[in-house]
């Protein structure tokens, strides 16, 4: 079972624990609490009957799963419990084994993840007491970008802030590591070489992979840097937080919310966080706001190409990477200067490789499954661990 907790969600999915990990089912509790109601769907998207909410806490959501995935599946047990970590600090290179002293080490990162850390290890707790039984594995989004030189790591603050933990840990590496396993797969000389792999959705991210090992994200300290995002600000000049604090008089709280959640393309539209709307809609707003996203990602491919000393493909991810034809022409079109482009037809389908046949740059979309890194991560270490 993988299991990705949020604050008022709970995400999961089952894999037979075999050698080819066969996806049996997906599952979705959202609005934990007096409105929280499980929704299962079997790997074709069909839905599966469910028990009935309400489902109040991370613990009953996952009762009442079990209970549900067993009317399909009467012999099932769960063998092994994944979890989707965000924050794994300096020490966690790799998956591991959750024990309490395990536990322990990871709340420490709360301060550097507070809407998110804490409900991870929230999960983790509903789990143990759920599948007592079940070795449970901590996978982690911060592991995969552990490879980054000092100068992409650091900020330009005292050196004591550095050794306090103050740095670019980077995030969404669960994706970068299925997706560049992928391309390594698909294309090996790519993959060698100079890539950008662009995780865009909801949250939005890039990667530069060098040999397949990451040397630049363009998420930072927290999940807030870089790109703009469905509601989050991305790169912002922390002048304007000192301003929001001292002259606007915003608590922390209030800034936060802002920063996190009234941003992005929600922000600057008016409209909506969803790429979808903001592509049918007419109005100007919208249009600035899929303008700054993309003018945003060519920035930071640019800086990205500079960081690899050139590139030699650019992967598209995320639920926008992989459906938006259109931010993706808008991302590559304009820079043919650095051997970018697509071809109409190819874009337009989606699927493989985009750029035309000899182009300098191979551009590329592979759907990424953070799901399935979690499951193979969890089977290998339990095995190892007996
Ligand atoms: P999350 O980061 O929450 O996992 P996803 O990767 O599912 O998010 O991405 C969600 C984003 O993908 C939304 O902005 C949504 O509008 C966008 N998206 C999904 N399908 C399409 C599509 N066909 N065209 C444009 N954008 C799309």
């Amino acid at each position: 079972m993988v299991l990705n907790a949020g604050s008022s969600s709970l995400k999961f999915a089952i894999y037979g624990a075999d050698a080819a990990l066969a996806p049996l089912a997906t599952g979705l509790v959202d609005r934990i609490g007096p409105e929280g109601r499980l929704h299962l769907q079997s790997p074709d998207g069909a839905a599966l009957p469910t028990a009935p909410g309400p489902l109040s806490t991370h613990g009953e959501a996952l009762e009442t799963a079990l209970e549900s995935l067993r009317r399909a599946w009467p012999a099932l047990s769960v063998a092994a419990v994944g979890h989707r970590v965000v924050h794994g600090g300096l020490a966690f290179e790799a998956p591991v084994r959750v024990t309490a002293a395990i536990l322990e080490d990871l709340r420490a990162f709360i301060p550097f993840a507070p809407l998110h850390q804490p409900h991870n290890l929230a999960g983790i707790e509903a789990a143990m007491l759920a599948f007592p039984e079940a070795p449970q594995v901590a996978c982690f989004d911060t592991a995969f970008h552990r490879s980054h030189p000092f100068v992409n790591d650091t900020f330009a603050l005292p050196r004591a802030y550095f050794d306090k933990g103050v740095r670019r840990y980077g995030f969404h590496g669960l994706s970068y590591e299925y997706v560049s396993g992928e391309l390594a797969r698909r294309a090996p000389d790519l993959a060698a070489g100079r890539v950008v792999i662009a995780h865009l959705g909801n949250g939005a991210s890039m990667c530069a992979l060098k040999g397949g090992a990451s040397v630049a994200s363009t998420m930072g300290f927290s999940a807030l840097d870089g790109l703009p995002m469905g509601t989050r600000c991305g790169q912002l000049d922390p002048g304007v937080v000192l301003y929001l604090l001292t002259e606007e008089g915003l608590s922390s709280e209030e800034a936060s919310d802002l920063l996190y959640r009234q941003s992005g393309l929600l922000g600057l539209s008016g409209i909506s966080n969803d790429m979808r709307e903001l592509e049918a809609s007419k109005a100007p707003e919208a249009r600035d706001a899929i303008d700054y996203f993309t003018f945003r990602i060519r920035r930071e491919l640019g800086a990205m190409a500079a960081a690899l000393g050139g590139l030699d493909a650019l992967v598209f991810c995320g639920g926008i990477g992989e459906n938006s034809a259109r931010v993706r022409e808008e991302v590559c079109a304009p820079m043919g200067w650095l051997g970018l482009g697509v071809d109409p037809a190819a874009n337009a389908s989606g699927a493989g490789i985009l750029s035309a046949p000899g182009a300098p740059v191979t551009v590329m979309v592979i759907p990424t499954n953070e799901e399935r890194v979690i499951a193979r991560a969890t089977r290998d270490t339990a095995r190892a661990a007996g």
